[in-house]
């Protein structure tokens, strides 16, 4: 395990297939949140999956772009696997879903501003009713759709500008979500911009999230495959993986 960054900001990370991931937890990734949102400058965080550290290994454009983020989290039980072959024993995956969760919770508390972009029309605000339901207080104060041709991003970036976030979560999928994030902060000018996948989809009741008996098991992504069967290209990501985890010399 390498430890990187500056003295206020040392970051405990590990390497998969040339991948960098933080190894923190929960409570340590919202805690780092809280730094960024004290601090003055735009900051990335990416939550990293088997199928992200796939397209991040054999896209260099996308590597460089995880490499340049301020924070990666362990996402998925393939990836905490692939954690404790390199010593970080890590107890819990730290997902979009669940950062939005507890950022919203966080909201609810500090009053501070989230902006969600991402998924079909009317999917965002629908996730924001019911996220302002579970916590109320929780300061939304703007959502938008996220199907706009790329040649679009600084347009939705200035219309996003005037409602101040604070915090951006962007639900667009990856590695589109990074793009835009990283393409468009210095417009935005929100501290924290996180890529949340289908977040907004679970939280509108669009998608169910599995019973607990599926995530006790860490087989959600089974639950989903059962759900939508259009996602067997992204399972079948899941042995490649773990092929080239097996293969990587320590
Ligand atoms: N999406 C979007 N704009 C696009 C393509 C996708 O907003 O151009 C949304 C899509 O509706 C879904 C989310 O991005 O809500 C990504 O979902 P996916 O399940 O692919 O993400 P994952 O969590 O698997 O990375």
């Amino acid at each position: 395990m390498a430890t990187t960054g500056l003295a206020a900001e040392t970051r405990a990370c590990i390497r998969i297939l040339g991948v960098p991931i933080d190894c923190v937890t929960m409570d340590q990734t919202l805690a780092k949140l809280e730094t960024f949102l004290a601090a003055d400058q735009p900051r990335l965080v990416v939550t990293a999956d088997a199928t992200a550290i796939v397209i991040a290994h054999e896209d260099a454009g996308f590597r460089q772009l995880i490499e340049s983020a301020d924070l990666v989290t362990p996402d998925g039980i393939g990836v905490l696997w692939a954690a404790k072959r390199r010593g970080c024993m890590l107890t819990e995956r730290v997902s979009g879903v669940d950062i939005v969760d507890r950022v919203c919770q966080l909201s609810a508390d500090r009053g501070f501003r989230i902006y969600l972009l991402g998924a079909g029309q009317g999917v965002a605000e629908l996730a924001a009713e019911k996220l302002r339901l579970k916590y109320p207080g929780c300061n939304i104060v703007g959502t938008r759709n996220g199907y706009f041709p790329s040649e679009s991003d600084e347009v939705v970036a200035r219309e996003i500008a005037v409602f101040r976030p604070d915090v951006l979560f962007v639900a667009m999928g990856m590695p589109r979500q990074e793009q835009f994030i990283r393409s468009t902060e210095h417009l935005i000018g929100a501290k924290v911009a996180i890529g949340v996948g289908g977040s907004f989809d679970v939280y509108s009741g669009k998608t169910k999230r599995a019973p607990q008996t599926f995530q006790k098991l860490r087989l959600e992504w089974l639950w989903r495959l059962m759900l939508n069967p259009s996602k067997i290209s992204k399972v079948k990501m899941l042995p490649k993986f773990v092929m080239l985890v097996l293969r990587e010399k320590h």
